[in-house]
């Protein structure tokens, strides 16, 4: 796996380049640079282009985008949290975007949500220069923003979550720890009883390894350990695995009807790719994902 500072002097009519896997590179046109910082944790630029509006990469590689960011945050936000049904506290683990914060917001039920970001521009940059993803959800009285290390974060704290929901980089840099045995030995420590944990699990198709390797270590702390799927246009690969554990294995299979009465009690209508149906139907996983989970 590469990644990587972007090359320097970047600017209108140039390509943004994503370094993530060693022989294939997309690239995105790119029409302004509106921010550029070689932060204490890593290479940050956001950038407009024609198609996907404005992008943040870290360390050249793609993390959000504002005309796709939809998928991904929807269904790294309500899988988990309908599926729980009563989730009261939520903590995030990385998303210093907001956009998963925003999500989890619109739950009626959840009284507390903790985002524990490494990197404080992240959190400041997306605010100043993409507010479409955030909106006012870091202004919520619900939030509570810590900057710190993730891994730190879930090792010492003393509070307790329904839901945990891992919206990290991939496994490189400031975000290699947070695919760690003991750092999901945590993430179970500090779940309530039957609580649900979410993380960020790559492309299967570009990045097989890491669904064996995150469905070994989540194994060891998780009685029932699994896998969705959404496909995000600018993650390069087709779908994207989203990772799924919890001690209760009715969760996973909650009813249609059941989730379709939650989806209407949270007032989750109006959303742009979450569905009662997709949510059940995303556990369904294609054929060529099932020999890598063992
Ligand atoms: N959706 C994106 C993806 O799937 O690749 C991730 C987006 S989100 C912006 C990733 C965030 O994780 C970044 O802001 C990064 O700073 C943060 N992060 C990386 N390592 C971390 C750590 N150890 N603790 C907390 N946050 C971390």
């Amino acid at each position: 796996m590469t990644g990587g500072p972007a090359p320097e002097g970047l600017g209108a009519g140039d390509w943004f380049q994503e370094r993530l896997f060693p022989n294939v590179r997309q690239t995105f046109e790119i029409t302004k640079v509106l921010y550029r910082e070689r932060t204490e944790h890593q290479d940050l630029i956001i950038f407009e282009t024609p198609t996907y509006g404005r992008v943040l990469a870290l360390d050249s590689i793609i993390q959000v985008t504002e005309k796709d960011e939809y998928v991904y945050h929807e269904m790294m936000t309500h899988v988990p949290i309908v599926a729980h049904g009563r989730a009261r506290r939520v903590l995030i683990i990385g998303g210093g975007d907001g956009g998963i914060l925003r999500e989890a917001l619109r739950h009626k039920t959840v009284e507390r949500v903790t985002l524990v970001e490494i990197d404080r521009s992240v959190v400041d940059m997306c605010l100043e220069h993409m507010p479409t993803i955030p909106r006012k959800a870091f202004k919520d009285r619900r939030t509570n923003l810590v900057i710190a290390d993730g891994a730190k974060f879930v090792a010492e704290t003393q509070e307790r979550y329904d839901v945990v929901i891992v919206d990290s980089t991939d496994p490189v840099g400031p975000g290699e720890v947070l695919f760690t045995e003991g750092f999901y030995r945590n993430c179970h420590r500090v779940l309530t009883p039957g609580g649900v944990l979410a993380n960020q699990n790559g492309v299967p198709f570009m990045q097989a390894d890491e669904v064996t390797m995150t469905y070994r270590r989540r194994r060891k702390s998780f009685k029932d350990v699994g896998f969705y799927v959404a496909a995000v246009p600018s993650y390069y690969g087709g779908l994207m695995t989203l990772g799924w554990a919890s001690d209760n294995p009715r969760l996973r299979a909650v009813s249609p009807v059941a989730i379709a009465r939650r989806v209407a009690s949270a007032g989750l209508e109006k959303t742009r790719y979450y569905t009662p149906a997709i949510h059940q139907a995303a556990f369904a996983l294609p054929a060529f994902i099932l020999p890598h989970i063992r």
